[in-house]
C-alpha cells in the first residue's frame, strides 16, 4: 500500500507536512520520504523506515527542508520516494501509492521511443514512481501527462506532484486508493488518510477526489483539472482492516463501517444466540481492527464486550515489517498477552478483520486454549479470501497458495500443492450457497481448532459500507473486479 500526504500554505508548513505524513505510517513498511519546494526546486530526504519509526529518522531532516511554503510526504512500500524530477515539464517532485502491473510493458514501450532510462534498483527492477514520471514528461503539460499516465497505467496509481505552481493531486483511473482533501485558514492539503488532517487543523474536508480526477491545489485553493471517471473500484479492505479508524473515505468513516459489521455478523447468529445453540459469555475482538468488529457485535446482541488478553505495543510497535513470515508471526504472538482469569472457563466469540493465512490466528487459539477458554468462536468481517490483488501493492494476499481458503481447497480437491487452483474450482468454492463454500468453511474451522467460524457474507459487508457494489472492488472475495 503507502499513504500520500502534501501541502500548499500561505506560511511556513515543514512541521505539518512532518505530523501529516507521520498520521500514515501505517500504510507502509519500507521507505518514509519527504519533499519541499524552495526557489530553486524541490529538495527530498527519504529513509529506511522498515525497522524504525517514521518520526524518529525524519526529524533530524526538518532543519533542512524548513522555510517552505509547500511539501509532499510519502509512506512506501516499494520504492524510495518522493523522487526529485528535472524535465521539460520544469522542476518538480513526486510520489506515488499503488502497483503498476504493466511496468515491464511500459518500460519496454519507453526503450522503443529511445527516450528514457531508468535507474535500477537495489531489491531489483526499476522505480514505479520514476516510470509514472517518465509517462507524465512524455506530454505537454502536468495534467495531460498524469490524464496519459492514468491511461497507460494497469494496477492503480495515485499520486501528488509537488511543482512551482502548487501541488497536483490525482487518484488512480478507479479510485482504487483515496484521496481527500481538507483545508484550513491559510492551507490546503491533500491525504491518503483523512485523519491525518484532524490534528493538524484541517478543520473541513473540501472534497473527496473522485476515481481519475485530477486538480491542482494551491494556498489560494482548489482547481479541478480533470473531471472524476464514473467507474470506481475502491478498495474495500480499507474499510474492513488496514484504514485507519478515525478516517473517512468516500464519505464513510472507517471505525462506523466496522461496528456495522460486527452488527451483521451479530444478525447471522440472533438465531443460535436465541435457542440456545451458540452460547457466549463474552464478545471479544483480535486487535487491532477486530476490536471494532466485536464491539459492533456486542452492541447488536448485548452481550458484554471485553478484551481477555491485550497487546503491548511500546516495544512492538507493528507485526508486519519483517519480511520473514516466521519472523513476523514471533512478533505478533509475543505482542498478545492473555488475561487469564477472563480466559478460563469461559466461551469467547472473536471478531477479526479477516482470516488471511490463518498461521498466527491459530496460534493465538491455541494460546487461549491452554489457559483454560471453554469454547472460541470465530467471525471474520469478511468473507473467506481466495483471490489475490492484482490492483495494489497489498501484503494480505501476496502468496495465494497459502491463504487459508486456497489451502482448504487444495486439500479438498487432491490437488497438486505446487500448482494454482483452477478458476473454476475457486469460483465454485467461493459461491457462498454452494455446498463446497460449507466444506470449505469447515475445514478452515477444524484447522484452526475452532468451536465455530461463520465469515460475514458479501451483500452485508457491501451492505455495511454502504456504496453501491459496483462502486467498491471486491476483488479478494469475489474475483470480480477489472484494471
Ligand atoms: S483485490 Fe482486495 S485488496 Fe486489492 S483492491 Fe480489491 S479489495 Fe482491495
Amino acid at each position: 500500500m503507502g499513504g500520500l500526504f502534501g501541502i500548499v500554505s500561505k506560511e511556513d508548513c515543514v512541521n505539518n507536512l512532518f505530523h501529516g505524513t507521520d498520521y500514515h505510517f501505517h500504510l507502509g513498511t519500507m521507505r518514509g520520504g519527504l519533499a519541499t519546494y524552495k526557489e530553486d526546486g524541490p529538495t527530498h530526504v527519504i529513509h529506511d523506515i522498515s525497522n524504525s519509526q517514521f518520526r524518529s529518522k525524519l526529524e533530524p531532516d526538518l532543519k533542512n527542508l524548513r522555510k517552505s511554503r509547500s511539501g509532499i510526504g510519502v509512506i512506501s512500500d516499494i520504492d524510495s520516494q518522493p523522487l526529485t524530477i528535472e524535465s521539460h515539464l520544469g522542476k518538480y517532485a513526486i510520489a506515488t501509492v499503488g502497483v503498476i502491473k504493466n511496468i515491464d510493458k511500459l518500460k519496454k514501450e519507453a526503450f522503443r521511443r529511445r527516450s528514457a532510462h531508468f535507474t535500477d534498483l537495489e531489491e531489483g527492477g526499476i522505480s514505479q514512481t520514476e516510470m509514472a514520471a517518465t509517462l507524465i514528461n512524455q506530454e505537454g503539460s502536468f495534467e495531460e501527462g498524469i490524464a496519459y499516465a492514468q491511461e497507460a497505467i494497469k494496477g492503480s496509481c495515485s499520486m501528488l506532484l509537488l511543482t512551482e505552481k502548487g501541488i497536483y493531486a490525482a487518484r488512480d483511473k478507479l479510485g482504487r486508493t483515496p484521496l481527500t482533501i481538507g483545508k484550513k485558514e491559510n492551507a490546503y492539503a491533500a491525504a491518503s488518510e483523512s485523519c491525518a488532517f484532524i490534528n493538524n487543523g484541517y478543520d473541513s474536508i473540501e472534497r473527496f477526489l473522485g476515481p481519475g480526477e485530477i486538480i491542482l491545489l494551491d494556498a489560494e485553493g482548489v482547481e479541478q483539472k480533470k473531471k472524476p471517471n464514473k467507474d470506481m473500484q475502491v478498495c474495500s479492505f480499507l474499510w474492513v482492516y488496514y484504514g485507519f479508524p478515525a478516517s473517512e473515505y468516500e464519505n464513510i468513516n472507517t471505525e462506523e463501517v466496522r461496528y456495522s459489521c460486527g452488527n451483521a455478523l451479530a444478525k447471522s447468529d440472533e438465531k443460535d444466540i436465541k435457542t440456545g445453540k451458540l452460547k457466549i459469555d463474552m464478545i471479544a475482538g483480535i486487535p487491532d481492527s477486530g476490536t471494532a468488529h466485536g464491539i459492533g457485535y456486542s452492541h447488536e446482541t448485548g452481550i458484554p464486550f471485553k478484551r481477555p488478553f491485550t497487546k503491548y505495543t511500546p516495544t512492538w510497535p507493528r507485526s508486519f515489517m519483517p519480511q520473514d513470515q516466521k519472523i513476523r508471526n514471533l512478533v505478533a504472538n509475543m505482542k498478545l498477552i492473555p488475561i487469564k482469569s477472563m480466559v478460563k472457563d469461559k466461551s469467547i466469540l472473536f471478531c477479526e478483520d479477516s482470516i488471511v493465512r490463518g498461521t498466527q490466528l491459530g496460534e493465538t487459539i491455541k494460546m487461549l486454549k491452554k489457559y483454560g477458554a471453554n469454547e472460541i468462536h470465530m467471525r471474520p468481517a469478511c468473507p473467506p479470501l481466495v483471490y489475490g490483488c492484482d490492483f495494489l501493492n497489498f501484503s494480505r494476499s501476496k502468496k495465494i497458495n497459502e491463504l487459508a481458503g486456497i489451502r482448504a481447497m487444495m486439500e479438498l480437491e487432491g490437488l497438486d500443492k505446487r500448482k494454482d487452483v483452477p478458476a473454476e474450482i475457486v469460483r465454485q468454492y467461493s459461491d457462498e450457497n454452494s455446498e463446497k463454500y460449507h466444506q470449505m468453511v469447515d475445514w478452515i474451522r477444524d484447522d484452526l481448532s475452532l468451536d465455530s467460524l461463520k465469515y460475514q457474507k458479501l451483500d452485508d459487508l457491501v451492505k455495511a459500507i454502504g456504496l453501491p457494489k459496483e462502486k467498491l472492488c471486491t476483488h479478494c472475495w469475489d474475483g470480480s473486479s477489472y484494471f
